[in-house]
C-alpha cells in the first residue's frame, strides 16, 4: 500500500473528540493532517447498518469534496447483555430534543438497561468499544482496519477525561475508566511498542503499519 508519510490527509470526522485523538496519534509519522471543519463540509448521513458501512459514507464523502486522501472512523459501544447495542447506534443514543447530545443522559440510558435485565454482576456487564476505520485514498479500493476493546461497564461515572462514554468504561487488566486515564495511557501506543489499549489505538496501529512505514 502506499505510504502517506510526506503527504496530507483529510480526518473525515466532526467529532472533535476523535479528531484530536487522531491527531495526537499521527503526530510523530510526519503526515499533514487536516479535518472536516477545515474545508466547512457538511456532516454526511450515517445511513450504513455496519461499523464499516458507516466509516466508508464519511470518508469518501472526504475524499469526494477534496481529492486528499481520506480517513474515517465509525466507532461504538456494543454492550453484551444488550445483544450488541447501542453499537452503530452509540452517538445517537445521547441525541437530546433540540439536537444536541448528553452523553450523561446516554450512559445512564444504558445503566437503566442494565439493571432492567438484572445485570448487576461485573461479570454480566461485558462491552467492547469498536473503531473501524477506513481509508479512501484516490482510485484505489477503500481498505478497512478494525480495532476493539474488551471491558466492563461500571456505575456510577468515574473521571472527567476523554469523552462519550469513556467514564463508565473500564477496560480489561485496569482498575480506572477511561475518563480516569490520561489521553498517553488510552492510546497507551507507540511505535513499537504494542497496539495500545483504545479500540481506535488498536486499529490505528494496523493503519499505521499499513500506510505509515516509511516507503
Ligand atoms: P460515530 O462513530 O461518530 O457514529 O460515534 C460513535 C460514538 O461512540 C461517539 O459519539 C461516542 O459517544 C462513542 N465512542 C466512540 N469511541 C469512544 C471512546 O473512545 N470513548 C468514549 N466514547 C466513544
Amino acid at each position: 500500500m502506499t505510504s502517506l508519510i510526506g503527504k496530507t490527509l483529510l480526518i473525515a470526522t466532526h467529532n472533535e473528540g476523535k479528531r484530536a485523538e487522531f491527531a495526537e496519534l499521527i503526530a510523530p509519522f510526519g503526515v499533514t493532517v487536516k479535518s472536516m471543519a477545515d474545508f466547512d463540509l457538511p456532516v454526511p448521513e450515517e445511513t450504513g447498518t455496519t461499523f464499516e458501512q458507516n466509516a466508508l459514507i464519511k470518508a469518501k464523502a472526504g475524499a469526494d469534496a477534496t481529492g486528499l486522501p481520506s480517513l474515517a472512523d465509525d466507532s461504538g459501544l456494543c454492550v453484551d447483555a444488550l445483544g450488541g447495542e447501542p453499537g452503530i447506534y452509540t452517538a445517537d443514543w445521547a441525541e437530546k430534543e433540540d439536537g444536541g447530545r448528553d452523553f450523561g443522559l446516554a450512559m445512564q440510558k444504558v445503566e437503566h438497561l442494565l439493571i432492567e435485565k438484572g445485570a448487576t454482576d461485573p461479570k454480566n456487564r461485558k462491552a467492547q468499544f469498536v473503531a473501524t476505520l477506513c481509508l479512501c485514498n484516490g482510485d484505489s479500493d477503500p481498505v478497512y482496519f478494525r480495532g476493539e476493546a474488551p471491558g466492563t461497564l461500571v456505575w456510577p461515572p468515574r473521571g472527567e477525561q476523554g469523552f462519550g462514554y469513556d467514564p463508565v468504561f473500564l477496560p480489561d487488566g485496569h482498575d480506572i475508566t477511561f475518563g480516569e486515564m490520561p489521553a498517553s495511557t488510552k492510546h497507551g501506543w507507540k511505535q513499537g511498542e504494542g497496539d495500545g489499549l483504545s479500540h481506535r489505538a488498536r486499529a490505528f496501529a494496523m493503519f499505521a503499519r499499513a500506510c505509515l512505514a516509511a516507503a
